[in-house]
């Protein structure tokens, strides 16, 4: 797979795996929030039952509790004789546990923080009668049922009930006994309500804050890590351009090298044949380099090739191919150019050489000449060749000719040549 598309891939699989965590955070932010208001309301509600079971037990087992009998206190009209009078005429009236849960809800509900009913499927009095979710956890009590719990929302607001069953226990006998009450009966229930609005309200800011938050966090991871990829893609496309440069470049003299050549001549080959062009190679050799080694050292040698190189590369347009071929041999395809084109330009190259004064380190000033060797074909005759080498063949031909005729200067290749 190319590297674009595999980088596509990546970074859409790491944003949908970074997204899908990130969701899932805030799922799991989500539930465990409402999950700790959950317990936290249910254990209030359950202390709230506590509380009151304890207060009852208290006031049984003093089998009911006597209070002044002041203004507006009632005596209470389930009870045979509620009132008492003490030695001096004051009058006392007996508040049992069924009424004092009754008086204890109102002041908690009169104070808003929470109220609870006392209630059973057969009340004595009216007031505590059970409505339809405690008629139904009353009979799920009596199947064997431990709590009941319910959420509700009279105008506008939202309450939390909880409702556990009242079991008879030992105290409640002293007054219940004629009524065939049995320690562990189930006589009823309470149901405790609390008040969540607020809570609630709370939670839904709580949770639009969380929302927000991860979505920002998310953006924000997404768009680094993605800023993060895209450079490091960079960097690597760089790194990949690079080599692919010095894998075509010759380290010397920064011209390309015969791979590239080989391969832009196959291309041009092709090219010319397909659009019926020409096509011309020349192929150049420094004069008597050795010479050049041998007095003055492989390091000016190469200063030489650089030099060469460079008044070269200058010559040469954009469209054509200049390439080191090896050692002190340089060779240029020019696309679209004819002999006398090709022979022009070869000129042009040796004068060129020959004029640039290369100084040494030493205060030397050096001068090379080159010899030439140029072949142009038309494009039935590059068709007619066996590949797309046999022009540098030929410009390789005439380079020898050149060589052989004395050397600095240019000789063509002719057909008639191709035997020799
Ligand atoms: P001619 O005119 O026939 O071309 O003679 P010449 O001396 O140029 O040719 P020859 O083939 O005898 O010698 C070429 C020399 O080029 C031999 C080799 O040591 C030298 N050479 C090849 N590559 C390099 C290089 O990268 N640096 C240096 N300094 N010398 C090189
Ligand atoms: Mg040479
Ligand atoms: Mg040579």
């Amino acid at each position: 797979m190319e590297l674009k598309s595999l980088w596509k891939q990546f970074i859409r699989r790491i944003t949908l795996i970074i997204s899908l965590f990130t969701l899932g955070m805030i799922l799991g932010l989500f539930l465990k929030n409402n999950q700790l208001l959950r317990r936290d309301v249910e254990s209030r509600a359950k202390s709230h039952f506590a509380n009151i079971l304890l207060t009852r037990r208290w006031n049984a087992d003093y089998h009911g509790i006597y209070v002044k009998k002041t203004e507006g206190v009632l005596s209470n009209p389930y009870l045979k004789n509620p009132d008492i009078v003490s030695s001096d005429g004051t009058v006392y009236t007996q508040k049992n546990p069924a009424l004092m849960t009754r008086e204890i809800s109102e002041l908690a509900k009169a104070d808003s923080l929470y109220s609870f009913h006392i209630t059973s499927l057969n009340p004595i009095n009216p007031n505590n009668k059970a409505d339809d979710f405690e008629t139904e956890a009353l009979q799920a009590f009596e199947k064997g049922e431990k709590e009941a719990f319910q959420k509700f929302y009279p105008d506008g607001k939202t309450i939390y009930r909880y409702m556990a069953p009242l079991l008879v226990e030992e105290n409640c006998l002293s007054c219940h006994a004629e009524q065939g009450y049995k320690v562990g009966d189930i006589r009823g229930g309470i149901s405790v309500d609390i008040d969540i609005t607020k809570i609630e309200a709370a939670q839904r800011k709580n949770n639009i804050l969380i929302f927000i938050f991860s979505t920002l966090s998310l953006s924000i991871l997404l768009i680094t890590t993605y800023l993060f990829i895209r450079q490091l893609m960079g960097k690597i496309q760089q790194n990949q351009h690079d080599m692919e440069e010095l894998a075509i470049t010759d380290e010397l003299t920064q011209l390309h090298n015969r791979r590239f050549f080989f391969e832009k001549l196959a291309q041009e080959y092709s090219r010319s044949i397909r659009h019926k062009r020409n096509m011309a190679c020349i192929m150049l050799d420094i004069d008597f380099f050795k010479k050049f080694n041998d007095t003055y050292g492989h390091q000016v040698g190469d200063l030489v090739l650089q030099r060469v190189a460079k008044v070269l590369q200058d010559k040469t347009r954009a469209t054509d191919s200049l390439a080191r071929y090896g050692g002190e041999e340089f060779v240029v395809l020019l696309p679209e150019t004819d002999v006398k084109g090709a022979e022009i330009f070869a000129e042009k190259m040796r004068t060129a050489v020959e004029a640039e004064v290369i100084s040494t380190e030493d205060n030397q000033n050096l001068q090379v000449a080159i010899s030439l060797g140029v072949c142009g074909l038309n494009s039935d005759e590059l068709a007619e060749c066996e590949d797309e080498t046999v022009i540098v063949k030929y410009a390789d031909q005439a380079l020898y000719q050149a060589k052989e005729a004395g050397r600095n200067r240019v000789q063509t290749y002719l057909p008639g040549n191709k035997q020799a």
